[in-house]
């Protein structure tokens, strides 16, 4: 089969395994980034001497996806989900800890469903994960293990994800290892990149067929300038809610299920602190929304030399995108030195970073929808891959760039 011309646009997990994958089966691939940086929401950062990875900090996967792209030796294992702390999980009463043994059917019912192919799996999907959790297993345990761990996870308030999406991912988490990388997730998206064709501050503003009605006009501007590029195929990897604008004329399958593709949005506060209180050697919380307090989450870590790293965000109902740098610092440090008064005046340097959408939204009724795309969804020359097609996770958004990748291969080899 003759080597094809495919465009990615996007640098984040998802169009780099698309890209790197249709690399390795013989196609020129380029990879249009619009950023200055590769990686997307799964990058590493420096700051004040700290290694950061401001957005995915744990990556779960199959382990034949990753350890067809690399190498393991910089990962190791995450103990993220480790079952038994959470039976010890202090604030919740023995008999709501007990409870959670009437979760055991419903994973058993979903045992066998594939997380990569969330849409396909049978059962209702109407009830959102609060009506669910309270309705099957106990109202105690959502309030104080659930929303608190989506929320800081995700930043889901309680009606953004569905009861079928919560037992989904528990069967994810539980079928797949999760990972963080030695030198952060940015060294996972680096070294993919590394050996791809990526321009950087290349954004992409309008797709369209090429005249004739085969192949893709890709057009973009980079350094200040409007550039046109054709190619045989495009992947677009970029979210959800931004692919409907660059068409002039969206198929109206494309229409009805992107215009229901919603993110949650958040930021998160890191902090260095410097103190020889031993209160500081570590602490930290997740704070459930019907406690008295704005924050999600606060926690501290003091390093080997001595410096202290601290974080914290807002709860999904509190953060909000206008807020300035400033008051959403304020507001995060007052609640850090509510929670813990050693904090006050300890606090020697701050980076908010922000982000405008964190993971989709995945409502009742979103798998049907879903569903109704992906058996239709009207790809060529345009595929489509990203995380709100499988699961909101960067394991998922990697499943689905490999996924993409097969999908267009299958379609040359069918000429
Ligand atoms: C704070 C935070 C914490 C998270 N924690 C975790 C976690 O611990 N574990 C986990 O599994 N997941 C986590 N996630 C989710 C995970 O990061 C994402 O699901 C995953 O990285 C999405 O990958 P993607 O390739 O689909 O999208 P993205 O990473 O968003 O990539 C899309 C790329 O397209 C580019 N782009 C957009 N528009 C254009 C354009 N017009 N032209 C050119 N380029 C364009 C963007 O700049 C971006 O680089 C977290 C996310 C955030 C924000």
């Amino acid at each position: 089969m003759s080597s094809r011309k495919i465009i990615v646009v996007g640098a984040g997990i998802a169009g780099l395994t698309a890209a790197y994958r249709l690399q390795r089966a013989g196609h020129q691939v380029r990879v249009l980034e619009g950023s200055q940086k590769v990686g997307g929401r799964m990058i590493t950062i420096h700051w004040q001497g700290f290694q950061l990875d401001p957005g995915a900090s744990f990556l779960s996967s199959r382990d034949d996806f990753q350890v067809a792209i690399v190498r393991g030796e910089s990962r190791h294992k995450v103990n993220f989900m480790a079952l038994p702390s959470y039976l010890r999980w202090p604030t919740v009463s023995l008999g709501a800890r007990m409870s959670l043994a009437r979760l055991l059917p419903h994973l058993w019912k979903y045992r066998k469903s594939d997380p990569y192919h969330p849409e396909l799996v049978s059962g209702s999907d109407a009830e959102t994960m609060e009506e669910f959790f309270r309705r099957k297993v106990h109202k105690e345990m959502f309030d104080y293990w659930v929303q608190p761990t989506m929320d800081v996870m995700c930043s889901y308030r309680p009606d953004d994800y569905s009861g079928k999406m919560l037992l989904l991912s528990y069967v994810n988490y539980l079928s797949t290892r999760t990972y963080s990388f030695k030198d952060g997730l940015g060294y996972f998206t680096d070294l993919l990149a590394s050996q791809l064709q990526v321009e950087t501050n290349a954004r992409v503003s309008r797709l369209e067929v090429q005249e004739g009605g085969r192949g893709a006009r890709v057009q973009f501007r980079s350094n200040g300038e409007e550039r046109t590029l054709d190619a045989d195929c495009v992947v677009l990897t970029v979210p959800g809610d931004s692919v409907l604008p660059l068409f002039d004329n969206p198929h109206p399958a494309w229409t009805a299920f992107f215009s229901q593709v919603h993110y949650t949005s958040s930021a998160k506060l890191f902090m260095l602190l410097e103190g020889d209180d031993p209160a500081l050697d570590q602490g930290g919380a997740f704070f459930p929304k019907n406690e008295p307090w704005q924050v999600a989450v606060v926690g501290w870590q003091r390093k080997p030399d001595g410096r202290i790293l601290g974080m914290g965000a807002l709860k999904a109902g509190v953060y909000d995108p206008a807020m300035t740098e400033a008051e959403f610092t304020r507001l995060v440090l007052a609640e850090a030195i509510r929670f813990e008064p050693a904090i006050q005046g300890r606090v020697k340097d701050t980076l908010v970073y922000r982000w405008p959408r964190k993971v989709p939204t995945f409502r009742p009724g979103y798998l049907e929808a879903l569903k109704r795309f992906k058996e239709d969804p009207q790809e060529n020359p345009f595929y489509f891959c990203g995380d709100y097609l499988i699961m909101g996770s960067a394991g998922s958004a990697l499943a689905s760039g490999w996924q993409c990748a097969d999908r267009i291969q299958n379609s040359f080899e069918a000429g």
